[in-house]
Formats: structure tokens, C-alpha cells, sequence
């Protein structure tokens, strides 16, 4: 199944949230990008030099742990879980990730990991390009503010000096780019459900989804994926 929906939407914990009941595997594709990104900045690449990105695709392995209770990001073999969740890595992964380079290799390799199904994936494209034939594609969104304060609630601890002003400009750059790039921009696919977390728990959207979950393999009569 797919979710996708802009910055700081609750899409991570409901996606886990969702596995672990499910017994799927989780795929965090914001992950892949910003471990890509993460790479760009260290050796100082241009992330708009479309040869540059090539050189360092084909020399990047990028991997994830698909267990929803321990998910972990591997970059050529260590594990960068943890230094790419900086508001400075998630604006880089913005722009490489509007480089059809980068979204051709990393929608392969999604591809991929997302074989035989039973997979909960989580991104900006996943129900409208990546998997368009997902049996269950969730659109979670909510408003700017109160996805700038879940970020900013994250990243406050680890980011010293962060304000929730910067946060909430932070997010709405991320979006606006997402959303106006050429290949493949964050939008809601046609068959997706939508729901806005702005005045729900994380609870109550994984018990939504679940219910949706179950409409779905009651009308077809089989497994969703
Ligand atoms: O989800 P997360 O905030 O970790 O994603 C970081 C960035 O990666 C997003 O702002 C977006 O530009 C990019 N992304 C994408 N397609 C996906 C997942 C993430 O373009 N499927």
C-alpha cells in the first residue's frame, strides 16, 4: 500500500504503525533521497549537474531495513539512520529528488524492494508513479503549522537554535518545490483516499487506514498490497 502527502503530515509513524499491525514491511523513500543527498553535500556535488548525479548513482548503494519496529537507512555499507535527519539534508534531498536521474534510479530500486507485495511505502510519489496499481493509496496531509510543529518537535533536540518560524519556512519551501517539479510532483493520485491529520491522533489515522484496509480485502477477497 501507498502513502504519500507533503512534509511533516504524520506519514512515518503511521506507515510503521500500519506495518507493524499488518506484519508488512515498511519502505521509508524519503530515506533513499536524503541518504543520496546526504552523499551530494559531503562531496560537494551540484545537485543540479545532471552528469555529476550519474557518476555518484552508479557508485551508491543505498539500502533499506524494511522491519517497521527497527527501520535503518544504509549508505555504501554504513549506516547514516540518524545524520540524515537534518532539515538541511531533507532541503538537499528536495533537490536532488526533482532530477529525473535520481527518481529513475531510486523508482527502480523501490520497484525493486517492493516486490511480492505486502509493503507499506511511504513517500511523495509512491500511488501516483511508483506503484500506481497499490490496492490501498492514502493522501495524509494537514496544515502548514501543525506539520511545522511535529518537524519542529523532532528536530528541536538535535537542531540547536532551530525556531518554529524557520520550521514552518523550511516545510513550505520543501512543499512548494516538491509540488511544482517537473517529474513526478507530490499531488494526490485520483484513487487515493485523502485524510487531513490536522486534529487527529496517529492512532486515529492508522485505525482509518486499517478500516480502509479491510474494506479493501473484504471487496476483492484477497490480501492487499
Ligand atoms: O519524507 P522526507 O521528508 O524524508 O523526504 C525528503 C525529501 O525527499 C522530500 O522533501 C522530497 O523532495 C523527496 N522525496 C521524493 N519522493 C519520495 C520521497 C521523498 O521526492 N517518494
Amino acid at each position: 500500500m501507498a502513502i504519500d502527502g507533503p512534509a511533516g503530515a504524520g506519514k512515518s509513524t503511521v506507515a510503521k504503525a500500519v506495518a507493524k499491525r499488518l506484519g508488512y514491511r515498511y519502505m521509508d523513500t524519503g530515506a533513499m533521497y536524503r541518504a543520496l543527498a546526504w552523499k551530494v553535500m559531503r562531496q560537494g556535488v551540484d545537485p543540479g549537474d545532471e552528469s555529476a548525479l550519474e557518476e555518484i548513482l552508479e557508485s551508491t548503494e543505498v539500502d533499506l531495513g524494511a522491519d517497521a519496529a527497527s527501520p535503518s537507512v544504509m549508505l555504501d555499507g554504513a549506516d547514516v539512520s540518524g545524520a540524515i535527519r537534518t532539515a538541511e539534508v531533507g532541503q538537499m534531498a528536495s533537490r536532488v529528488s526533482g532530477m529525473g536521474i535520481v527518481r529513475r534510479r531510486m523508482a527502480d530500486l523501490q520497484r525493486a524492494m517492493g516486490r511480492g507485495g505486502c509493503i507499506v511505502a511511504e513517500g511523495r510519489d509512491m500511488g501516483t508513479v511508483v506503484f500506481p496499481d497499490a490496492d490501498v493509496k492514502i493522501y495524509l496531509d494537514a496544515s502548514p503549522e501543525t506539520r511545522a510543529r511535529r518537524r519542529f518537535k523532532e528536530l528541536a533536540g538535535r537542531e540547536a537554535g532551530l525556531t518554529l518560524e524557520a520550521t514552518l519556512a523550511d516545510v513550505m519551501r520543501r512543499d512548494r518545490r516538491d509540488k511544482e517539479r517537473a517529474v513526478a510532483p507530490l499531488r494526490q493520485a485520483d484513487d487515493a483516499l485523502r485524510i487531513d491529520s490536522t486534529t487527529l491522533s496517529a492512532s486515529a489515522v492508522v485505525d482509518r487506514i486499517l478500516r480502509e484496509i479491510d474494506a479493501k480485502s473484504n471487496e476483492d477477497g484477497r490480501t492487499v498490497s
